[in-house]
């Protein structure tokens, strides 16, 4: 499964505290997720941190 952050991210962190082995802020002041499909061992922090986020910006696939 791959993560990733739409432009409807407001950079709250939420995602980056939750997973951050998988979501970060860049610059830019909005989070991106790691490239590639994440380890399964850290899946479900990815899907929790999915399931947080205040904007709906984390899509999988
Ligand atoms: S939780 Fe959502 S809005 Fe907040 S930084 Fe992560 S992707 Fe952006």
């Amino acid at each position: 499964m791959e993560f990733f952050v739409n432009d409807q991210c407001i950079g709250c962190g939420l995602c980056a505290q939750m997973c951050p082995e998988v979501f970060h802020l860049t610059d830019e002041g909005v989070s991106k997720a790691a490239e590639g499909a994440v380890d399964g061992s850290l899946e479900a922090s990815a899907q929790a941190a999915l399931d947080a986020c205040p904007a709906n910006a984390i899509e999988k696939r």
